[in-house]
Order: structure tokens, then C-alpha cells, then sequence
């Protein structure tokens, strides 16, 4: 038994309803959870109505029926939206209903399903929800994704402990890394460190670096330039109506995109990568004009190699993130197994496809016009970690100055 739990978890959906999704009067939020976090789920709808919504939605999965549909089910149904389903996404759309998704499924839940059924079933769903989570992802609307703990999920980031005790250390490391002690003081512990974050990213804005040079004592000599007119974003952002909110819970990082073609020199990866059911471990990367030219790791080089080889934007990166070593992820000691938490313990790269609002106006750009203002593009996004306890990172403004951005692996204002 973790103690205090259930003060924990009151202000652990607290901390998602308020600064998460930061539910406004009158909104009709939608929480979209599995029946495994009902307390949590129940917790968020309290805590929706304590912020004054009209109603809130609640959908409801459960893992054993997905299961038993995707089994047994008549093979044309997959095929097949439902048109209450449909009309139910234009609903939530007229609404502008902020979304709230509990996430922690069981990665066996689909073992043994026909592929196909699976594929036709996401096909589907595609078009009719489209216009609700294109509306979402482009911030009409607040949304937010928090973690709650599934017993297959706790055993794999625990591989020493089972059952109940699994599940009791997985909890403990979500509160602990959301920054949630028991004392009711979550929410404003999370609003001062989202202002931090934004003040930051601020300042890097500001800069408008031509290039960041990253060099450590495992051998990192990289040096990353940025495209004109970079976007540094992280903690919150705004939502169309001018509502603050935090997609991922938690979040650390500070991110932008490098220029595709400005990469040049060695990064070396410091924790291991888990890519396809694979562990990567002891990796680096070799990059000459952006392009990675030579790779090499101790372990599982072949499935690096073929997740680079996915298409020629794998060969590019199209994210540089900023995350101080001392952030609470990294300091837990833990892999997840779940990017939500793991690309926050360090400052990290992705190879592949850049986020289009890295550079000023990029999401109304075609895909053309965002490779010409610097971001990659690519069906892959992979983060690796890079950030060590001395990681420096020096930024050369346009008119040559050099300012540090990382001493010792945290930032340097
Ligand atoms: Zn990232
Ligand atoms: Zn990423």
C-alpha cells in the first residue's frame, strides 16, 4: 500500500483537470478512459464539475470486450463505424469539448488478433473522428494525456516485482515524477514549473540561435543548426480560445527542430533506446551535412540500422528537445517503456519527422514548404536520450556570439 494514496490520487486528477486540460466554466469535457482507472477517471469527473463544467462525458473502454469484439466478432463489422459514433464525434466537436485520454493499456491485449481486423478497424474509426482530433491537435480546444498504471505495463518497467507490488511502484513513480506528494499543493507545484519552463523557452526564442554545439565526456561532439525563424515550445500551450493547457502530464521538455540538412559531427546515446520490443543500448551516431552517415552500438545495432533505413527522412533528425539532468524522470532511475515518461528524463533527438509549428507559421505550410523552411519530414519519429550530468551546450547567435545554453547538464538560466 502506497501511503496516502487516495489524497494522491484526488490530486493527481486534480492536477490533470486543472492544468492538464484546465477545464473553463461552461465547457463540456470528454474523458476517454479504460474501466482499470475508474477511481482516477471518477476523480477527473468530480474534479470537472468542482471547475464548473456543464457535463462531462465520460467513454468508457473496457480491455476484455475490445477483446472479445476484435476475437469473435462478425468479420464485417470492422469495416463499419456506426453512425451514432460518428454523430457523437460531431457533437463533441460543435462543443469544442476539451479532451482528457487516461492511457495505460496492456500491450498483450491485441496478441493473437488477425492484423487485418485491427487495420480495417483504424481505418474505419479514421475519417469519421478526423475533423474532432485534427480540431484537437491543432489546439482548437484544450486537450491532455495522462498515465494511469496497468499490471502488464507495472511488471515490464518492474521486471522484479509482480502483481499488486508492481502496480504499488509504478503508482508511486507517476506521482513522484508528476511532482505529487499528497499535500494538495500539486496544482501549484505544476503551474510554477510551467512557468519556468515558459520562461525559458522564452529566452531561447529570443536568442534565435544560428547553431547549438553539444560536446561531453562520452564523446558527444555535435554541432546543430537551427532553421530561421525556430519555434522553442514546451510546458503549455494555448488553445484557440485562449485557454493554457498541458498536453502531456508530465512534461520536461523544451523542444524544437534542427535544420535537416545543419547536422554535423558525433552524438552518443546516454541511456538505452526501446525500439520495436528491442533494447538499443551503448549507441552512437555519426552526421555529416544532416544526414546520418555511420552508426554503431553495442547491442542491437540491426534493429537501429532498419528503423534508420525506414525511409530517407529517417535519416534525418526533426527534433532537438532540452530536458536538465535534473529533472525528476531522470532522477527516478526508472525506464518506463512509455514515451510519455521516458523522453523526459533527457535531453534527447528524434531521427525522422519534425513537428510543423517548429518554425513560425509551419502548419499552414505544405509539406514542400516546411522542408524548405528546415524540417524534416518522415512517416518515422524516434527520441533517443543524449543529455548526461555534463552535457554542455553552447548557443552561436546569427551575429556570433557564444552563450551558454547547458552547463553540467542543466540549463544555464
Ligand atoms: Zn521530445
Ligand atoms: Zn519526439
Amino acid at each position: 500500500m502506497i501511503p496516502d494514496f487516495e489524497a494522491k490520487l484526488n490530486e493527481y486528477a486534480h492536477l490533470l483537470v486543472e492544468v492538464g486540460m484546465n477545464v473553463q466554466p461552461g465547457q463540456t469535457p470528454r474523458i476517454n478512459t479504460s474501466l482499470d482507472a475508474a477511481p482516477l477517471a471518477r476523480l477527473c469527473v468530480a474534479a470537472c464539475y468542482d471547475r464548473g463544467a456543464r457535463e462531462v462525458v465520460v467513454d468508457w473502454r473496457d480491455d476484455f470486450v475490445s477483446r472479445q469484439r476484435y476475437l469473435r466478432a462478425d468479420e464485417a463489422v470492422f469495416s463499419e463505424f456506426p453512425s451514432y459514433q460518428k454523430a457523437k464525434f460531431d457533437w463533441l466537436l460543435e462543443r469544442s469539448a476539451p479532451n482528457l485520454a487516461l492511457t495505460g493499456s496492456d500491450p498483450e491485449l491485441l496478441k493473437g488478433v488477425d492484423p487485418a481486423r485491427i487495420q480495417a478497424a483504424e481505418l474505419a474509426a479514421g475519417e469519421p473522428t478526423k475533423p474532432y482530433y485534427d480540431a484537437m491537435t491543432a489546439g482548437k480546444f484544450q486537450w491532455c494525456v495522462g498515465a494511469f498504471p496497468t499490471l502488464a505495463w507495472a511488471e515490464k518497467a518492474f521486471p522484479d516485482k509482480k502483481g499488486e507490488d508492481a502496480l504499488d511502484a509504478l503508482w508511486d513513480a507517476i506521482f513522484s515524477v508528476c511532482r505529487i506528494t499528497g499535500d494538495g499543493k500539486g496544482v501549484e507545484r505544476w503551474q510554477e514549473h510551467v512557468a519556468a519552463t515558459a520562461r525559458r523557452a522564452k529566452v531561447l526564442n529570443d536568442y534565435q540561435f544560428a547553431s547549438l554545439r553539444y560536446t561531453n565526456s562520452l564523446g558527444t561532439d555535435l554541432t546543430v543548426r537551427l532553421p530561421d525563424n525556430h519555434v522553442w515550445a514546451g510546458g503549455s500551450e494555448l488553445s484557440a480560445g485562449g485557454v493554457e493547457f498541458v498536453a502531456n502530464m508530465p512534461t520536461e521538455e523544451i523542444f524544437t527542430a534542427p535544420q535537416w540538412d545543419g547536422v554535423d559531427g558525433r552524438v552518443y546515446a546516454a541511456l538505452p533506446l526501446a525500439l520495436n520490443g528491442n533494447l538499443v543500448k551503448d549507441f552512437w551516431l555519426e552526421l555529416k551535412d544532416g544526414r546520418i552517415v555511420d552508426v554503431h552500438a553495442e547491442e542491437g545495432e540491426e534493429v537501429l540500422r532498419r528503423s534508420i533505413d525506414l525511409d530517407e527522412g529517417s535519416h534525418y533528425l526533426g527534433e532537438a528537445a532540452l530536458v536538465p539532468y535534473d529533472s525528476p524522470i531522470r532522477a527516478s532511475g526508472i525506464l518506463f517503456y512509455n514515451t510519455l515518461f521516458d523522453e523526459n528524463a533527457s535531453c534527447h533527438f528524434a531521427f525522422g519527422a519534425a513537428y510543423p509549428s517548429c518554425v513560425k507559421g509551419g502548419e499552414d505550410m505544405s509539406e514542400a514548404d516546411q522542408k524548405a523552411a528546415g524540417l524534416n519530414q518522415s512517416i518515422n519519429h524516434v527520441d533517443f536520450m543524449v543529455g548526461t550530468r555534463d552535457l554542455s551546450i553552447v548557443g552561436t547567435t546569427h551575429d556570433g556570439r557564444e552563450i551558454p545554453v547547458f552547463v553540467n547538464g542543466n540549463f544555464a538560466f
